[in-house]
């Protein structure tokens, strides 16, 4: 079967390879829709978790042995530690994710365990169904605000998002159909502002002002999460999704101050992505582009190096 397959740093390459070879437990899934995700770009520059020779792909829904419609949460954990124990299988201590630390969906077909399928709504279409693992995301971080916020959670909240690709682009999504007063958006590209808009976000074109109760950053470099910490008003909270970078470059003193806080949010609880197969055919998707995979590789290397500029691309194999 062909698939997309990180070789070597900053090399991707469509390849004839074997197919996917079940485990017990595992069923074969019929890829229809993978996305690529920005953290997928960071890997293949500077490998990291994510170790050639490598199938990527953790955003994907596709065909079930049963011939059913699927999407894949590709969180898998260990079931025993504290943390899973409390629910919180995201933050396992033996987290792995489909497409880091085991074949993904950027080919035709791809093995995972039966228990990673989750059904999907009747008639979503293939691009929506393989947002739905950003999407959950983005459900996760806004629960993340709300329980810092306390009682009556972040209804009624000035929002503010920090980074309008896919993930921030959700974060405004779901903001704004979970009871956010207001939603400002704010990125350097007017491609991604307009997508804001088309969302329901208002943009803030010349930056941020004022303080707002949340300050999402989707983006995560030192610029943006310092930014995040300065437009919070005193009791607020930021939320930390981006990891573009390990510096965190805020000012600390202003955190003591002002009793600012910052929470990091990383994948989601099962509940909020169930919430995100819900959700995700409400919302407005047009700034992803679909592309066949076998067009994968120099879709990839395009995002990776800039030269192609959609919001977010999903390879149809
Ligand atoms: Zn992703
Ligand atoms: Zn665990």
């Amino acid at each position: 079967m062909k698939a997309l397959v990180f070789t070597a740093p900053g090399i991707v390459e469509l390849l004839d390879v074997p197919e996917p070879d079940p485990a017990p437990g595992d069923v074969v899934v019929q890829v229809r829709a993978a996305g690529i995700c920005g953290s997928e770009l960071h890997g293949a520059r500077r490998p990291g978790f994510r170790k050639p020779p490598l199938i990527m792909g953790h955003e994907f829904a596709g065909i079930g042995a049963g011939g059913e419609a699927v999407v894949v949460n590709p969180i898998l954990s260990c079931g025993r530690c504290a943390q899973c124990r409390s629910g919180l299988r995201n933050v396992c201590e033996q987290r792995e994710i489909i497409g880091v630390h085991r074949a993904g969906g950027f080919a035709e077909r791809v093995a995972v365990p039966a228990s990673a399928l989750r059904p999907l709504p009747p008639g979503l279409p293939w691009e929506a169904a393989a947002l739905v693992e950003p999407a959950a995301n983005a459900v996760h971080a806004w629960n993340q605000a709300g329980a810092a916020l306390g009682a009556g959670g972040a209804t009624g909240a000035r929002v503010a998002v920090i980074g309008c690709g896919a993930i921030g682009l959700l974060c405004a999504a779901m903001a704004l159909s979970g009871g956010a007063g207001t939603v400002d958006a704010t990125d350097v590209s007017p491609v991604r502002l307009a997508a804001a808009e088309r969302l329901g976000a208002g943009v803030a074109a010349g930056g941020l002002s004022g303080g707002y109760d949340v300050v999402i950053d989707a983006a995560g470099s030192a610029a943006t999460r310092a930014a995040s910490v300065a437009h919070q008003r005193p009791g607020g909270v930021a939320v930390w999704l981006g990891l573009a970078e390990q510096d965190a470059g805020f000012d600390a003193n202003a955190l003591v101050r002002s009793e600012k806080r910052v929470l990091g949010s990383f994948a989601y609880r099962d509940e909020e992505f169930a919430h995100a197969r819900a959700q995700i055919g409400n919302w407005d998707l047009s700034w992803a582009a679909g592309y066949p995979l076998a067009a994968g590789a120099e879709v990839f290397t395009g995002l990776m190096n800039g030269g192609l500029h959609p919001v977010k691309a999903l390879l149809r194999p």
